[in-house]
């Protein structure tokens, strides 16, 4: 990954406000935003459906097309993926509070 580029933290935003070509052609039309195919985790981060549910070939077409792994080209003014990083700092800072007390 280029490390000038913010990392992606799952944090749903570019989902929930363009459906991106994948999800059109999924749905055979054209979908309005939020995109029905963003899947919420049980951490609080967000996942791509089609992503989840791929698998062999069509896995890896969709890692190409959706760029996965490249990074966030939607971090400016991005509050949500600000959140999920303060959250992030917050476990981390919690891990190594715990680790003191061993
Ligand atoms: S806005 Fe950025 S951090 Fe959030 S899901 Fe999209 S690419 Fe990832
Ligand atoms: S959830 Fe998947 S299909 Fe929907 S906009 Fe995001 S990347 Fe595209």
């Amino acid at each position: 990954m280029n490390n000038s580029v913010p990392q992606c933290v799952g944090c749903g935003y570019c989902c929930k406000k363009v459906v991106c070509a994948e999800g059109h052609r999924r749905a055979k039309q054209n979908l309005d935003p939020p995109c029905p195919y963003l899947a919420p985790q049980e951490d609080g981060t967000y996942r791509c459906g089609l992503v989840l549910e791929a698998q062999n070939e069509e896995l890896e077409r969709l890692i190409s097309s959706l760029s996965i792994g490249v990074g966030c080209s939607s971090s400016l003014f991005n509050t949500y993926r600000e959140a999920i990083l303060r959250k992030q700092e917050l476990r981390s800072f919690l891990l190594f509070y715990d680790s003191l007390s061993d």
